[in-house]
């Protein structure tokens, strides 16, 4: 049998966190998919699970003071509706899972899953994203990456809960997102590609941002390999990518797995990582 737990406060979900060490489910589509092996083995004590989804305090979405935050049981669904949030994070979210599940799934579900293909994470490692983390009488703020700490491995605490995923409300003028997978809608990702970047007005690249999911297990983003670019005239671009590639073909450590090959995921990668760069330049 499962005990379960409906709080109706963040707080009171703290309080039941803290002497209950309950799971916490939001949409439960990563959970309910795993529950045949999270069953317990004899002798083991049933596992408790806690509802969290319908906490109002978690489900806000706001700007302040120049950045977004989302609550962490913000549903992908409340994304796809809110037109203020940026273009890259809503189009990496459509492409996600179906109507159905994007009903229920939410933003926190998807990093605390913490699997090397969270449609998410991409964005939200380019956009060098923070979690808000909580227990009943402390709070602190982990930068993604290192809350994501594995495949299926964060740091997150037996008595806390991400409450609150927190970004710079900044648009890139430049963002290609491309999720590729066995078909368009409802399928895992074989390998993904995010590319954001910013011109000043002597045409040289600002800001660049690139980040790959799937290939590795954690999103791949290479903040020294993206200020090697920064400040280059877009013309002189060209003479840059075979080292920029070279370098990334480095980094890209996919696995053979059900969905693709390690050569085809690297090969795809570099390939959008190239065509995104003389995008760039043309
Ligand atoms: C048919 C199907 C298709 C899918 N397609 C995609 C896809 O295309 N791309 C993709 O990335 N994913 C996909 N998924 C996976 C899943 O839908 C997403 O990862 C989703 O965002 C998980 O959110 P959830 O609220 O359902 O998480 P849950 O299942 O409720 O929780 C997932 C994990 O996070 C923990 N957790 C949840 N919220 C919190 C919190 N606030 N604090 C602490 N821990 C928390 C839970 O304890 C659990 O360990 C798919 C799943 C299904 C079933």
């Amino acid at each position: 049998m499962v005990t379960a737990f409906r709080p109706v406060t963040l707080n009171e979900a703290l309080a039941i966190r803290r002497t209950h060490g309950t799971v916490p489910l939001a949409g439960g589509t990563d959970l309910m998919a795993a529950a045949p092996s999270c069953s317990p083995g004899r002798g083991e004590s049933s596992p408790s699970i806690m509802f969290i989804g319908h906490l109002t305090e978690l489900r806000q979405i706001r700007m302040e003071q120049g950045e977004w935050r989302l609550g962490a049981a913000v549903t992908l669904a409340d994304i796809l509706d809110h037109a203020r949030l940026p273009a890259p994070l809503r189009q990496a979210v459509a492409d996600m899972a179906s109507p159905a599940i994007r009903n229920v799934a939410t933003a926190g579900g998807n990093i605390c899953n913490a699997s090397p293909c969270g449609d998410t994470l991409p964005f939200l490692y380019a956009q060098a994203a923070r979690v808000l983390l909580c227990d009943s009488g402390n709070r602190r703020e982990l930068p993604i990456e290192r809350f994501i700490i594995g495949p299926g491995k964060t740091a997150l605490r037996p008595d806390e809960l991400l409450t609150e995923i927190v970004f710079p409300a900044r648009e890139f003028v430049v963002h290609r997102h491309h999720k590729v997978g066995a078909r368009r809608a409802n399928t895992l990702a074989k390998l993904s590609f995010l590319g954001l970047a910013d011109m000043d007005a002597a045409g040289r690249l600002s800001d660049i941002r690139l980040t790959f999911g799937s290939v590795a297990p954690t999103v791949i983003r290479a903040p020294q390999l993206e200020q090697r670019l920064c400040g280059l005239p877009l013309t002189e671009m060209k003479h840059h990518i075979d080292e920029i590639s070279a370098a990334y073909d480095g980094l890209i450590q996919p696995i053979d797995d059900q969905r693709s090959t390690r050569e085809y995921r690297k090969q795809v990668c570099l390939n959008l990582l190239r065509w995104f760069l003389e995008e760039l330049i043309a």
